[in-house]
């Protein structure tokens, strides 16, 4: 019983020194369905995932002029920020409680801007995110994790510069693409498994 007791505390303690960077914004969070959603709202048009196949949030995607024009409106919709009322990725919430109990240490860092800061500490708190750090920053690759998760390509390409041999892993949207360097999941029931396997 001695020896099951240890071997347990000794998986324990080695996966607790697992440090997962997570993003937010596509990741976690699913943005893009919360501002098409608001967008065709307010504006009448309807845009799909599918069609949002780059970076930027302007013309030619949307109306706006500049990504700033859509920050502009995306910053006080009905009175608050559209990082309020996102939608959960489906089993985004259980997979990163589940990586918790298991002893890892999910570090939240988004690199939202500044007027975002307490809608998304309040929908971390509803969400019922299980982490003890959350980073708003933009040099992501700064705070020292073992693996990161991240949907956006500047952002991918800033790991795999300054951090290449930690385990980089893009989750797969439509306006990113492979690369090389980075290890890609479609669905949160794939992190665990690939996590395994490292
Ligand atoms: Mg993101």
């Amino acid at each position: 019983m001695v020896i099951d007791y240890l071997s347990i505390m000794h998986q324990r303690i080695k996966l607790s020194q697992v440090r997962i960077g997570v993003d937010l914004d596509g990741v976690v969070a699913d943005f893009t369905k919360g501002w098409t959603t608001q967008y065709a709202l307010e504006f009448g048009t309807k845009i799909s995932e599918e069609e949002i196949t780059d970076w930027g949030l302007s013309k030619p995607l949307t109306h706006f002029d500049s990504d700033k024009d859509f920050w502009k409106w995306a910053m006080d919709i009905n009175g608050s920020s559209i990082f309020r009322h996102l939608e959960l990725y489906d089993q985004s919430q259980e997979t990163l409680l589940e990586l918790s109990k298991m002893g890892h240490e999910v570090v939240i860092i988004s690199s939202k801007p500044w007027w975002s800061i307490h809608d998304t500490l309040i929908w971390l708190g509803e969400k019922k995110i299980p982490t003890k750090e959350v980073h708003f920053i933009e040099d992501k690759w700064t705070i020292n994790c073992e693996v990161y998760l991240d949907d956006a390509p500047y952002q991918l390409e800033n790991f795999i510069n300054h951090v290449p041999e930690k385990k980089i892993i893009r989750f797969e949207r439509p306006y990113n693409s492979h690369l090389e360097g980075t290890f890609s999941i479609k669905n949160w029931s794939d992190l665990i498994p690939l996590l395994n396997s490292f």
